[in-house]
């Protein structure tokens, strides 16, 4: 069921909130041992707030717009009280003390968060294979990848082990694994939603989304968690967008550019698709035209200098003393290396050291500084773009799931899992991947639709569109 007719349900007194957490545990126990989707599951304070909505309903007061829904949360999500570990050994038997502002809004909407899900160690990743928990499996294909960072989130939807979930999108995080498990994924506009109690990775970069199973179930999610909060300071000083009430605005005519950087490279299967959802906008009413934007070329090598430096700077705070893992030695320094080199994966490692060689003093200029300008200038190309477009269409990633292993090898040909998400995220922007046909072995593909700051109806509304005829 979908999460709008799951609350609507609720709130009428038709199904409980008890009976529809009975129902995602039950998914949950079915598949997780074969899946690894849930690190953690909160059965507990679940069945808690389940029978706080239940009690609401009962007496008449309003339980909210998410009344019963269950969600899963990307375990980079703070809560308080409840083990989050960024699947990093290194936060092992964390509980933080405060919980993030997203959950805290989903809960006061009356959602019941189940768990928490997991991830690339420290969101670093493609394909969750980086978790120091074990890799999750595509509840689609369990051969295959459900895509990263944000593995378990996609999956734990895509599983119907609840109707919404909770990610992180830095460079692709919510997009790409939508993308590979055949749901709906969000990456919102930089500050539209609030960061504080996100576990940081890359902090100029990172934003909170939904994933679900349908367009309208993700802008209701994220207008439940959208809004300005004084606890992040990047937070946009203003109130949740309207969302929903434009889910059906079409896109008679918009303008839409389908942008070659977006598609070149991805395989065939893909961009038959992304050609097929230009023709059903424009058999709806857009008017598609191609477009060229060279820049966005330039945001793979842009961001991976961008991203390890903010990460070698956020991930300097894990040393031994204030968080989860210590490994004892004689003295301080000794301490928090031993405790780094044990806490810390392999990739989180190449990435502090990327990080930290890319802001040393006589490279800053040559590497971090270079790569700031390049990001003004893909700020720039967009701007342009937007000048003749409203919005613009391309492949959220380069094929369908693929198989564990195939790419962990190589961490470039990882990294290029990205490459057609990260320019938002550079750009501080909006982008939307939303399924549209499938490719090889019959696995889905996801397109993807961007649009400048603070346009997610418009994007919303032009999922919608491909989401009936796909
Ligand atoms: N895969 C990209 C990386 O490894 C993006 C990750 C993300 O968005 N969190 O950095």
């Amino acid at each position: 069921m979908s999460a709008i007719d799951l609350a609507a349900s609720v709130r009428r007194g038709e199904v409980t909130a008890t009976d529809a957490l009975a129902t995602a545990l039950r998914a949950i126990d079915a598949r997780n041992d074969e899946l690894n989707v849930f690190l953690h599951v909160d059965r507990d304070g679940a069945e808690a707030r389940a029978r706080a909505v239940d009690d609401a309903v009962a007496s008449g007061r309003d339980p909210g717009p998410l009344a019963g829904v269950p969600v899963a949360l990307k375990d980079n999500l703070c809560t308080r009280g409840v083990p989050t570990t960024a699947s990093s050994r290194i936060l092992e038997g964390w509980r933080p003390p405060y919980t993030a502002t997203v959950v805290e809004r989903l809960v006061a909407a009356g959602a019941v968060p189940v768990g928490k899900t997991n991830l690339d160690e420290f969101a670093m990743g493609s394909s969750t294979e980086t978790s120091a928990f074990g890799p999750t499996r595509n509840p689609l294909d369990p051969e295959r990848v459900p895509g990263g960072s944000s593995g378990g989130s996609a999956a734990a939807v895509a599983a119907g082990m609840a109707p919404l979930a909770l990610g992180s999108d830095t460079g692709g995080s919510i997009r790409q694994p939508a993308a590979l498990c055949g749901i709906v994924g969000v990456k919102p506009t930089y500050g539209l939603v609030s960061r504080y109690g996100l576990i940081a990775f890359a902090s100029s970069l990172d934003q909170i989304g939904p994933f679900a199973t349908s367009v309208a179930d993700a802008a209701l999610c994220l207008e439940v968690i959208a809004g300005h909060d004084p606890r992040d300071t990047t937070s946009l000083p203003e109130p949740a967008p309207a969302l929903v009430d434009h889910l059906d605005d079409g896109v008679a005519g918009r303008r839409v550019g389908l942008v070659s950087e977006l598609v070149e490279g991805a395989d065939a299967d893909v961009v038959a698709q992304v050609e097929r959802a230009a023709a059903a906008l424009e058999a709806a009413g857009a008017q598609v035209v191609r477009l060229s934007i060279p820049e966005l070329r330039l945001g793979l090598s842009a961001y991976y200098l961008i991203a390890p430096a903010e990460a070698s700077s956020n991930l300097a705070r894990y040393d031994g003393v204030r968080y989860g893992r210590r490994v004892a030695a004689d003295e301080l320094g000794a301490m928090n290396e031993a405790t780094r080199t044990l806490g810390f994966g392999d990739e989180v490692k190449r990435r502090i050291m990327l990080g930290t060689y890319a802001l040393s003093a006589g490279y800053y200029d040559a590497y971090y500084g270079q790569a700031l300008k390049v990001r003004t200038r893909m700020i720039e190309a967009f701007r342009r773009a937007y000048e003749q477009v409203d919005v613009l269409l391309g492949a959220t990633a380069p094929s369908v799931a693929f198989r564990f292993g195939e790419k962990t090898a190589n961490p470039l040909a990882m990294y290029l899992s990205d490459v057609f998400t990260i320019p938002t995220n550079l750009a501080g922007e909006a982008a939307v991947s939303v399924p549209f046909g499938t490719g090889e072995a019959g696995l889905p593909i996801g397109v993807q639709l961007l649009g400048p700051g603070r346009s997610e109806a418009r994007l919303l509304a032009a999922a919608r569109v491909l989401e009936v005829a796909s």
